[in-house]
């Protein structure tokens, strides 16, 4: 994911599972441009997520 202001790629703040409403679960990510201060996020589906699977067999 890139900044929209500066268009460079943008550090991975932080990585979490989530939870919705419904009880599915997203591989949580947020990314910062610490220079422009810009914030993103982004939930993918748990069982989309190819990294995230490995993980999900504790579930
Ligand atoms: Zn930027």
């Amino acid at each position: 994911m890139n900044c929209p202001i500066c268009n460079q790629p943008m550090e991975i703040w932080q990585t979490m599972i989530t939870h919705s409403k419904e009880g599915k679960q997203f591989d949580h990510k947020r990314f910062v441009c610490k220079k422009d201060d810009v914030w993103a996020r982004l939930e993918i589906p748990l069982e989309a997520s190819p990294q995230a699977q490995q993980q999900s067999s504790q579930a």
